[in-house]
């Protein structure tokens, strides 16, 4: 049990990745949140994490880019169980669109997402952690966090932006123990992935096998999706690592997408 008796708080984790990373850490021994948009969908899932693990969990109600909803959420988790352990910020959205007919609404929507939702939770996160002297942050990063696609403006932005904020959390954190580190998956099979195969082969005008074949996997060593288990697997990692000596990295798990 890597992460006995730890509060883990997982955004976006109704669904996906952040889904798996809740539930590995629930296996690791655990308390889970899951702070998801929709409070019945994050009940849902704490409960069948609950039912499949055996760990405490709880459901919060957060929208990432709302400052009060934040604020909010973390003093529950807080009063429920007195202290915050591991933050991941994983809520994220996509948008596709080539950059001359980006709407000024959706990129700031995605920077809103990715990046204050980034800001928002880790703020909110801080000053529990500082006080108990540890702490590790995560942001779900992408390969587009170093490299860049087309069509995807916003969002190739907001995840480079992730690791400077991780490496300025980095510094301010390390003289109280907490850490921040950035995962960088390739493309993985959630329904954030689904909806964008359709867009994409309409976008590039070719068939939706190739979106996958010659857009998606292209680069890889094997032809291979990363899969949730792939990612949670990082996520444990920067979770359980004990000591400051692995803060401010980002690591690339992407079957030889982006090699550094
Ligand atoms: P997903 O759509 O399965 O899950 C995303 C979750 O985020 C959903 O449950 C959704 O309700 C939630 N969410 C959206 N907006 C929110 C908000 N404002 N506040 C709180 N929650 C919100 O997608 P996923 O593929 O699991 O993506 C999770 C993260 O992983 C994202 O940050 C994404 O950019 C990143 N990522 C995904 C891939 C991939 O290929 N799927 C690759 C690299 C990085």
């Amino acid at each position: 049990m890597r992460l006995k008796d730890k509060v883990a708080i997982v955004t976006g984790s109704a669904s996906g990745i952040g889904k798996e990373i809740a539930t590995k850490y629930a296996s690791e021994g655990a308390k889970i949140v899951i702070a998801d948009l929709n409070l019945e969908k994050s009940q849902a899932t704490a409960d069948e994490i609950t039912k499949e693990t055996g760990a405490a969990s709880m459901a919060v109600a957060m929208d990432v880019t709302d400052e009060a909803a934040v604020n909010a959420g973390i003093e529950a988790v807080v009063k429920k169980w007195g202290q915050i352990d591991v933050l991941v910020s994983n809520a994220g959205i996509q948008i596709v669109n080539p950059l001359e007919s980006f709407s000024l609404s959706d990129w700031k929507k995605m920077l809103a997402i990715h990046l204050d939702g980034a800001f928002l939770t880790t703020r909110a996160c801080l000053p529990h952690m500082y006080k108990a002297g540890s702490g590790s942050i995560i942001f779900m990063g992408s390969v587009h966090s170093k490299e860049a696609s087309v069509l995807k403006a916003p969002y190739v932005t907001a995840k480079h932006g992730l690791i400077g904020l991780a490496k300025v959390i980095a510094k301010e954190g390390a003289k109280h123990g907490v850490r921040a580190n950035v995962i960088c998956p390739g493309f993985v099979r959630t329904p954030l992935v689904d909806k964008q195969i359709p867009e994409q082969a309409k976008e590039l005008g070719i068939s939706e096998e190739d979106v996958i074949k010659n857009v998606m996997l292209k680069d890889t060593v094997d032809a291979e999706f990363t899969t949730t288990a792939d990612v949670a697997e990082v996520a444990l990692l920067f979770a359980s690592f004990p000591t400051n000596a692995l803060t401010g990295q980002s690591l690339v798990v992407s079957h030889g997408w982006f090699m550094q």
